[in-house]
């Protein structure tokens, strides 16, 4: 089925709507109303509502969402319902922390691979996935990995972005703290803690 144009923001919240319900599913919740998920989530039971609204509503009035068929709804909507192999680039700080994080695997990734630049790291192994040498990012299009992590330092992260592009790859999560060009084709999301953290004092009361 084809969705009319669903605003950004309501993707934004389709994953925080997926994690509610994959919790209420470990409780054994076979049902859950708006109202439920929306105290689990923080998030209004009218904005719930509207945004499922672009895909049809999925609830029967009266008796709320049926838990495992909303999963499997949302899933297939963010295509999230096939395992999806991702890998990652730069195996820092930040990027280790990345690889040991088990937290992917409920929504369907699996970090496969992992490059680095650094002899001393190439080799090792980190939750089973071996770090292996940058040199061989266009081994990704014939295992079939179209999905990547970048967190190099800020200059290298435009290289590696290109690298990437030319080994198929269509997704890009980045942590690197600067802007990269890539072909339309190709999504780039980047991750900036220390934006979010600077907008974070506004919101507190005066001391
Ligand atoms: P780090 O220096 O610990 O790790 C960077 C890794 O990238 C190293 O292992 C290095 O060998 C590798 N590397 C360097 N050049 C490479 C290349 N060309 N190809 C492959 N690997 C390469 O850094 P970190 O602390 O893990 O941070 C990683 C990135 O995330 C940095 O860009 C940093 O600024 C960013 N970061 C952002 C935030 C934020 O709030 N936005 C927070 C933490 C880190």
């Amino acid at each position: 089925m084809r969705y009319r144009r669903i605003p950004d923001e309501t993707i934004r919240r389709l994953p925080i709507y997926l994690r509610g319900l994959l919790y209420s599913s470990e409780q054994g919740k076979e049902s859950i109303s708006s109202d439920g998920l929306a105290d689990f989530v923080r998030i209004n039971s009218w904005q719930i509502r509207k945004d499922f609204s672009y895909f049809g509503g999925f609830g029967t009035r009266g008796i709320g969402y049926n838990v495992e068929k909303l999963i499997k709804e949302i899933k297939r909507i963010l295509k999230l319902d096939v395992l999806r192999k991702v890998a990652l680039v730069g195996v820092g700080n930040l990027g280790s922390a990345v690889l040991a994080y088990p937290g992917f695997k409920m929504y369907g990734f699996d970090i496969a691979a992992a490059f680095d630049i650094d002899n001393r790291k190439i080799g090792s192994k980190i939750n089973e996935v071996k770090i292996e040498n940058v040199k061989k990012l266009l081994t990704l299009k014939k295992r079939g990995i179209n999905l990547a992590i970048i967190a190099v330092p800020r200059e290298a992260a435009q290289r590696i972005a290109e690298r990437l592009v030319k080994a198929g790859v269509k997704g890009i999560l980045k942590f690197s703290p600067c802007y990269i060009t890539v072909p339309k084709k190709v999504k780039v999301i980047t991750i900036d803690i220390a934006m979010d953290l600077a907008r974070l004092p506004y919101y507190m009361p005066a001391c």
